[in-house]
C-alpha cells in the first residue's frame, strides 16, 4: 500500500472505525504517515475543542428532522389486479341489480326516475372509484404508457 492511498483510506474511515490489518501494517513501519495522521487527529482534536459543548446548543431542528425522517412511511400498497377484480365486482353489480327483485320492486313504488338515479349514483361510483384507482397507481400507469409509446415508435 502507498503512502498515499494510506490517507485516503484512513480519511474514509468512519467515526470509530477501526484500521484495516494492511492498514495497521502499513502504519506500523511509515513513519510519514504516523506523522501525516498524528497531524490530522491533532487537527481534529482542535477543532472539536472550537464546538461548543452539546448542551448549550439548540439542537430541537436537528432532533426533529432526525425523527420525522425517521417514521416509517406508509407503504401498504393495493396492488392493481386486486384493484382490477373489485372494479369488476363493482361493474357486474351494477349490470346484476337490474336483474334484483329489490330494484323491481323499488321502480314500481317510485317510478321511473329511481332508475336514472340508480344509474346516476353507479356512474358516480364508478367515476370516484377510477380515480383514486388511477391516483394511487400512477407510476404503473406512467410504465404502461411508456410502453405503449415506445411500441409505437
Ligand atoms: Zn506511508
Amino acid at each position: 500500500m502507498k503512502c498515499d492511498e494510506m490517507i485516503v483510506r484512513y480519511l474514509l474511515l468512519d467515526n470509530g472505525e477501526k484500521l484495516s490489518a494492511r492498514m495497521r501494517l502499513h502504519l506500523l513501519f511509515c513513519k510519514g504517515c504516523q506523522r501525516e495522521i498524528a497531524s490530522i487527529e491533532a487537527s481534529f482534536a482542535k477543532v472539536k475543542a472550537l464546538e461548543p459543548p452539546i448542551d448549550e446548543r439548540d439542537i430541537s431542528d436537528a432532533v426533529l428532522m432526525i425523527v420525522r425522517n425517521s417514521l416509517p412511511l406508509y407503504t401498504k400498497k393495493v396492488s392493481m389486479e386486486k384493484w382490477i377484480l373489485a372494479e369488476l365486482i363493482i361493474i357486474a353489480s351494477i349490470m346484476l341489480i337490474h336483474f334484483s327483485t329489490a330494484k323491481a320492486w323499488l321502480d314500481e313504488r317510485l317510478g321511473g326516475y329511481f332508475h336514472l338515479l340508480l344509474n346516476a349514483a353507479m356512474g358516480v361510483i364508478v367515476t370516484v372509484y377510477n380515480a383514486v384507482l388511477a391516483m394511487t397507481h400512477l407510476d404503473e400507469f406512467n410504465r404502461v404508457r411508456k410502453r405503449i409509446m415506445e411500441y409505437f415508435r
